[in-house]
């Protein structure tokens, strides 16, 4: 098949868009993870290992992103140090994460939306960028960051007891990640 960074026929792999470490992150180690819809008649998946794609990447083009999936994790998951509450009296209103990588956070946050406009699985349906799909692999495959400006990135983290989300929003254009129920 066709791997879809580099444009070559390839063996492709299990590849993940949203990075297997942050599934990893969620809930224990005994429990299974599983996909939930909101489509109508729809049942949860189970998903152990979180959601992967066999028809968009080879090995060597996945690997490329290893560095900016590992420093966003080291980075953005709620267990990572440098996480600063912002408060309202008592009620944690914010987070600061002062220190972070602006290149390789960055160039995840612009693969992470490339794989997941050319990914095929259910769970990224609703994820096309279309005309600036050319332009992001331009950009990532020369791991050029660009101005914060261009594609740029909100993140959102909500907490609630027992349960963590985020989104990222790239422009108005949400996509979220992971909740932990029943978490530490
Ligand atoms: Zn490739």
């Amino acid at each position: 098949m066709i791997c879809r960074y580099c444009e070559t026929e390839q063996r492709l792999i299990k590849a993940h868009v949203i990075p297997a470490g942050f599934f990893r992150s969620i809930g224990d180690s005994s429990e299974t993870l599983e996909i939930h819809t909101n489509k109508a008649g729809a049942r949860p998946k189970r998903a152990p290992v979180g959601v992967y794609d066999k028809s968009i990447l080879c090995r060597p083009c996945d690997n490329t992103f290893s560095p900016w999936d590992k420093h966003a994790k080291d980075v953005l998951l709620r267990t990572s140090p440098g996480h600063e509450a912002i408060y309202d009296g008592p009620t944690v209103v914010a987070w600061t994460i002062k220190t972070f990588d602006y290149r390789r956070l960055k160039l995840f946050f612009m693969s992470l939306l490339w794989r997941a406009s050319v990914s095929t699985h259910d769970f990224y349906r609703r994820v096309s960028i279309g005309p600036f799909e050319k332009e992001l692999r331009t950009m990532i495959a020369a791991s050029e960051p660009g101005e914060p400006t261009t594609f740029a990135v909100i993140l959102a983290r909500f907490d609630a007891p027992g349960y963590t989300a985020m989104r990222f929003c790239y422009a108005s254009f949400p996509m979220g990640w992971g909740t932990t129920p029943g978490g530490p």
